[in-house]
């Protein structure tokens, strides 16, 4: 794969300090292929590639990077940037009843996602939802709508297809009023590609419900195709948001950054499965993941960038290598490495997903606790007690315990825990860092 070609070059790349015109040429050649591999329509590539060579051009390389690790750093920064400018959840800041009118091709998910929509305002936001379907051109989208809503536990408001969509709109619109609804979701039809009739239609629907929210649909599958609809759309409409449809399947999400960057509107949700439930807010750094596909280059670089003193990992890994000398200091050193890196979940989340499975059956809300509390109890200790942990009897636990507010035996499970660690990494060869942090967090 392309994004393997990106990590090659990264590795090979010499330790500069600064990114330069010689130096950045084939790595963003090869991010620019890894974007199109990722069906990033070509002019947004083109677009977003300069953007990126503006601020990669003279910045330093912080620390232990090289100037590829450095890129890729910037590439992932502008991705979530990006992508992730101005999310929010549906507005519903207007007078009652809020109206949302959807708007998308056929297929691209509007009714599902009128359902999902219309579930979410009611479990999540606890408000009385009321939908309607003004696609009069498909008898069953109109009773698929119905079957849908049940679902979601809000209310549907019948129309049908000899009625005409704008009358269906203000009659709904109407009796949400008269019913003192909160929301009302307008479905609408779509067409199988681009043409006037639809686009004057959903303009004159616009015009008449002036909704607070004109969310545009889209099928995250369509690649780069989905640039022109997108274009024909915001052309269309002013649009405030967009939902990116069936990123269950296998697209590698270059449509979120292409539908962003055409449209202006925030990527507000993702379907993520055909039930009811399937959808979720759109999370911007999940996603720049799944585009770049480098997730250990990027933990790497961010990791660096928050500081983290690389050296002293590395001085510590040989020292575990060699299995020799491994003291208080070192486990102390060790968990202050996790919280610098700003805890142990969101290290995991910035690990590639099979890591992440593995470490799921962790809890981490317990596992950062008991770091904090290990790192209270280390800091009572003296510098020789630190160092030769042996020394460590009954009055020195007494006066150890008492100093970090805890009991002794807390001092004896952590006196224990290191010895386990001691005799672990002895046995550990060449083990790194997340190994025995994953350890630890366990
Ligand atoms: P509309 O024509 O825009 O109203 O599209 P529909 O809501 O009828 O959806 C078209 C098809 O896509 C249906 O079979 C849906 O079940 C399916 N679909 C919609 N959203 C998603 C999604 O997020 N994931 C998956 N896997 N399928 C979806
Ligand atoms: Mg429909």
């Amino acid at each position: 794969a392309l994004s393997d070609k990106l990590s090659r070059l990264v590795k090979e790349m010499r330790g500069q300090a600064r990114i330069t015109e010689a130096n950045v040429q084939d790595m963003l050649r090869e991010v620019r292929m890894a974007l199109l591999e990722a069906d990033v329509a070509l002019p947004v590539v083109r677009d977003f590639v300069a953007r990126v060579k503006d601020k990669a051009l003279g910045q330093e390389v912080v620390g232990s990077l090289n100037p590829g690790q450095a890129l890729v750093g910037i590439v992932n920064r502008e991705l979530v940037a990006t992508m992730g400018e101005g999310v929010s959840d549906i507005n519903l800041a207007a007078q009652p009843p809020a109206v949302i009118l959807m708007a998308g091709l056929q297929g691209a998910g509007k009714t599902t996602t009128t359902a999902k929509l219309a579930k979410h305002l009611v479990d999540k936001r606890k408000k009385k939802v009321l939908t309607v379907s003004g696609d009069v051109y498909r008898p069953a989208a109109i009773e698929q709508l119905k079957t849908v809503t049940k679902q979601a536990g809000a209310e549907w408001f019948p129309s049908t297809p000899d009625q005409k969509p704008l009358d269906i709109a203000r009659a709904a619109i109407d009796y949400a009023r008269k019913q003192y609804f909160d929301v009302l979701l307008v479905d609408t039809a779509g067409r199988l590609a681009i043409d006037e009739a639809l686009m004057r239609e959903i303009r004159e629907l616009h015009a008449a419900l002036n909704p607070v929210e004109t969310l545009f649909v889209v099928d995250a599958m369509q690649g780069q195709d989905a640039v022109n609809t997108a274009k024909a759309f915001k052309e269309a409409l002013p649009l405030t948001g967009i939902v990116l449809t069936k990123m269950d399947g296998d697209s590698r999400g270059g449509a979120a950054l292409s539908v962003r960057q055409i449209t202006g509107a925030p990527i507000k949700f993702a379907g993520v499965s055909e039930k009811i439930d399937g959808l979720e807010v759109f999370d911007a750094e999940r996603h720049a993941g799944r585009i770049l596909g480098m997730g250990d280059i990027v933990a790497l670089v961010e990791q660096v960038t928050a500081g983290v003193d690389l050296q002293e990992a590395q001085k510590l890994a040989a020292k575990v290598k060699s299995g020799e000398g491994f003291d208080l200091n070192d486990f102390l050193s060790q968990i202050r490495q996790m919280k610098q890196m700003g805890g142990l979940s969101t290290l995991m989340e910035k690990m590639p997903s099979q890591l992440q499975a593995k470490a799921g059956q962790v809890d981490m809300d317990k596992a950062e606790r008991d770091i904090r509390r290990k790192e209270g109890i280390i800091c009572s200790m003296t510098a020789a007690e630190r160092r030769k942990p042996e020394i460590i009897k009954a009055t020195r636990k007494r006066r150890i315990a008492a100093g970090a507010g805890v009991q002794v035996q807390e001092v004896n499970r952590l006196l224990n825990e290191f010895e386990q660690m001691q005799g672990m990494m002895k046995k550990m060869k060449g083990g790194g860092l997340m190994k025995m942090m994953k350890r630890m967090g366990g």
